[in-house]
């Protein structure tokens, strides 16, 4: 099968005759069976995919296609697909078929994409490395000994082994960039806001955005155009559509590199070196660089797993059995959610729930909602005098699956660069950069921009790349 590049080869090819959407998607059902191995997609939506593709083959005969005709997509297995099933990768969603589209799926497919299938991802998008799965881990194609990343790893493996050209990722704390890091690919966390949340299974609903995940940034413009921008159906989703957004002509950008950052004690020393050549080459092309501290950088680990963990107890408490999804024998509630539920969920759960339990509440959550803005503050001052913000995307390269500390708190130190985005809402685009490092693992860099400049982040990137 022709590996496309991006959309724009894959259309040529479309429009010339080369090929067809049929065959493109026939193409990439048997590379999925090839690379079952891989564990990346739970389920392979042949009909449906087929019967689009048939369709969006007589469109581009009438020369009335959509701006995506021929882009397959895969989507992560926590964006409900009307008649098809969704489980978020949990036991507790067994068998549950969504009766409704997501916002983005919606509008994927009304711009001719095809959807292909789910993809595996860690419970409930808990983790990075998609361990955490009821389905089990995914392989890193790069090497298939090593964990793809998470929560969005079936998305990234699936992209990076030709099994899709494109996947959705959803980021909550950095589950679109870091499986893309693990899997040398781009991936994009939008600002809070500019991508609707409906039909995405909630995690933690001040925090999640659906995102892409690609082989090109110009794959990742055509989406975001397409699913970006206000929705009845999520009211935290605002008007502004990424298509309008304004790129500014200023070719001299300023970045502010966080020396906190770096200094962290547990950054890959090879990562480290590959970001300060990045810095250098941005330097030597003339752009300002400004070396910025950020003291609370340690804070933002605890204070996002503080607020996550109390959103999350919150919006899994609709799981019980009773109307959808995974029942056990003797009908208890306890005893669905004890046997539906993974561990990781289980642990965030307890762990929701008694950071707002009373005599808790202040010490903890409301505590953890100060650092937050204050975060926001910080964030706001910073790009009031820079343009962007760089900082590696994860501080380690991928780790052997099932290799890493079973301890929770020193795997969720690992989060400590991608929580940020998060927590301040800010719109944030990780990279690959330089050569590999080992066993064809590059480093990622990650650049974050002021709300709603994912258009100028993008362009930014393509320019010093
Ligand atoms: N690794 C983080 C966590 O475990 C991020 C997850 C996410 O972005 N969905 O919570």
């Amino acid at each position: 099968m022709k590996n496309h590049a991006s959309l724009k080869e894959v259309q040529r090819d479309l429009f010339s005759n080369k090929t067809s959407c049929v065959k493109i998607v026939r193409e990439f059902i048997h590379n999925i069976s090839e690379k079952q191995h891989l564990n990346a997609f739970v389920e392979v939506f042949s009909d449906t995919a087929l019967i689009k593709a048939k369709e969006v083959d007589d469109k581009i005969k009438n020369k009335n296609q959509g701006k995506l005709a021929g882009l397959v997509v895969g989507i992560k297995d926590n964006i409900c697909y009307a008649k098809h099933t969704c489980t978020a990768s949990s036991k507790i969603l067994e068998g549950f078929i969504s009766p409704y589209s997501s916002t983005v799926v919606d509008r994927l497919i009304s711009e001719d994409a095809i959807i292909i299938g789910r993809l595996n991802c860690d419970e409930f998008a808990m983790g990075s490395s998609n361990e955490n799965s009821y389905y089990g881990p995914v392989k890193n194609p790069i090497n298939e000994s090593y964990v793809s990343g998470g929560s969005s790893g079936g998305s990234a493996s699936a992209v990076s082994a030709n099994l899709c050209h494109l996947a959705l990722g959803s980021d909550t704390g950095g589950s679109v960039r870091q499986p893309s890091a693990f899997c040398n690919l781009f991936g994009l966390k939008p600002t809070y806001g500019l991508v609707s949340r409906h039909g995405l299974i909630s995690y933690a609903s001040s925090f999640d955005q659906i995102g892409p995940i690609a082989k090109s940034i110009h794959d990742i413009n055509k989406v975001m155009d397409v699913i970006s921008g206000s929705d009845e159906f999520d009211n935290t989703c605002v008007g502004s559509l990424f298509g309008q957004q304004k790129i500014s002509s200023q070719k001299r950008k300023r970045f502010a590199v966080l020396k906190d950052a770096l200094e962290f004690n547990d950054l890959d020393s090879r990562i480290k070196k590959q970001f300060e050549n990045f810095v250098k080459s941005l330097e030597s092309s003339g752009h300002e660089i400004n070396y910025i501290s950020l003291p609370m950088l340690e804070y933002l680990v605890p204070c996002y797993y503080i607020l996550t963990t109390a959103e999350a107890s919150s919006n899994l408490a609709r799981y019980d059995g009773i109307r959808f999804g995974f029942q056990s024998q003797d009908q208890c509630i306890s005893s669905t959610r004890s046997l539906g539920f993974g561990n990781e969920v289980k642990r965030r759960i307890l762990l929701g729930t008694y950071v707002l339990s009373e005599g808790y509440y202040d010490a903890y959550y409301i505590k953890a909602q100060k650092v937050r803005n204050l975060l926001q503050q910080s964030i706001k001052k910073i790009l009031l005098k820079n343009d962007f913000i760089i900082l590696p995307t994860t501080p380690n390269l991928p780790f052997k699956i099932g290799k890493k500390p079973v301890n929770p708190v020193k795997r969720y130190i690992e989060d400590i660069f991608t929580v940020q985005a998060n927590l301040s809402g800010h719109p944030s685009f990780s990279f690959p950069y330089g050569d590999s490092i080992e066993n064809g693992f590059k480093a990622s860099i990650q650049i974050i921009g002021d709300f709603f400049k994912e258009r100028e982040i993008l362009n930014t990137v393509k320019n010093v790349l």
